[in-house]
């Protein structure tokens, strides 16, 4: 019998595009029910509360209150220029580690990414802190919030039911500056991990209740204590800059210590993922048991040698890290498979 030379393998089964849609339907149809609610004076002109909050008294550290109550919008165009670059990231992130499975490409746009969002927007727009604008507006038929900051709060998350938690892997800044810290990563252990892990939702349910109390009382606490942001905006209060220095500090041998014990948004982002239609998948049909992924994962986010959807950080470095990885094994070139010339035994 005439053999094939061609071994049999096994092919990943995917739902194909239309029944993966067609499952989340009821999950879009929802999101962009609460988008059209949180938007529904996208058209009004947007109105910071400074005469309410913040004011001198709740933020402290010297804080004056700008005598302008109303800041002009930015312009149009530079809402459509961040909301493009989000697009654009997202869709890279995706791109880039479920498609090409690239850290180096990955590690590109995190950089990308950390000194648009990051140094040069100075962290503004972001959706962290807009979970608290989002919660207020729907709360609050006289609170108003730009479509800009709505678009930021929802795109991630709808993201991340389709393709995980792509927004964390090499757009958010947070994520990029802690991402480009990290030196030799310390595991921690699962247990911890797991307890520590917590914190991030008991940190999401405390800022939206500050955040939704009647105009006078609110409080933002996500933008109050973002670690990061005096870093981008070279400015802030010392002891908020400590803070974030000595996450960075931490963040050298512990992968990401803010994403995962304390972003309020990662409490949301990581729900979503976990139902999402693709995410991560290590070497799915020629698994080696070796466990270098799992080394290599400084996010604790591999189980069983497959990557949980809910934590995976989408840094690719579990791909680096497998000697079964076809992009770790670049195709032999014309002069690695040319035949030796046969030497002669002929006198
Ligand atoms: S967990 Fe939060 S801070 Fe970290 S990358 Fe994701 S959104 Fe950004
Ligand atoms: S499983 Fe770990 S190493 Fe792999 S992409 Fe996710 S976070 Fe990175």
């Amino acid at each position: 019998m005439k053999s094939t030379g061609q071994a049999f393998r096994p092919r990943s089964v995917r739902p194909p595009a239309f029944a993966a849609v067609a499952a989340w339907l009821p999950a879009i149809l929802a999101a962009f029910a609460l988008l059209a609610i949180a938007s529904t004076t996208a058209n009004a002109q947007y109105q910071r509360q400074v005469d309410v909050v913040p004011s001198a008294e709740d933020i402290g550290d010297e804080y004056v209150t700008p005598l302008v109550q109303r800041p002009l919008p930015r312009a149009d165009w530079w809402n459509a220029v961040d909301v493009a670059a989000l697009v654009v990231g997202l869709a890279l992130s995706s791109w880039l580690v479920l498609k090409k499975r690239s850290r180096a490409g990955s590690l590109l746009l995190t950089i990308a990414c950390l000194l648009y969002f990051g140094f040069y927007r100075q962290g503004c727009v972001c959706p962290i802190g807009a979970i608290q604008n989002v919660a207020v507006s729907l709360t609050d038929s006289s609170y108003t919030i730009p479509v800009v900051v709505t678009v930021f709060f929802f795109l991630p998350l709808l993201t991340a039911f389709f393709f995980g938690r792509a927004f964390c892997g090499g757009v958010c800044p947070l994520g990029a500056i802690q991402e480009l810290v990290l030196i030799r990563d310390v595991q921690v252990p699962r247990k911890l991990d797991k307890w520590l892990g917590l914190l991030k939702y008991v940190y999401l349910v405390v800022a939206v209740i500050l955040a939704i109390r009647p105009a006078a009382d609110r409080e933002f606490i996500i933008c109050r204590f973002d670690p990061f942001v005096g870093f981008f905006r070279m400015t802030g209060s010392g002891w908020v800059l400590m803070f974030g220095g000595a996450l960075l500090i931490i963040g050298t041998v512990v992968g990401r210590p803010y994403c995962r014990y304390l972003c309020p948004y990662g409490g949301l982002l990581a729900p979503a993922a976990r139902f999402s239609w693709r995410g991560v998948s290590i070497t799915p049909s020629q698994e080696l048991d070796c466990g270098l992924c799992v080394e290599a994962c400084p996010y604790g986010a591999i189980e069983k040698l497959r990557a949980v959807k809910s934590s995976c950080l989408y840094c690719a470095r579990c791909y680096a890290a497998c000697p079964n990885e076809p992009v770790n094994h670049p195709a032999p070139t014309t002069t690695d498979t040319e035949t030796p010339p046969e030497t002669s035994t002929q006198p």
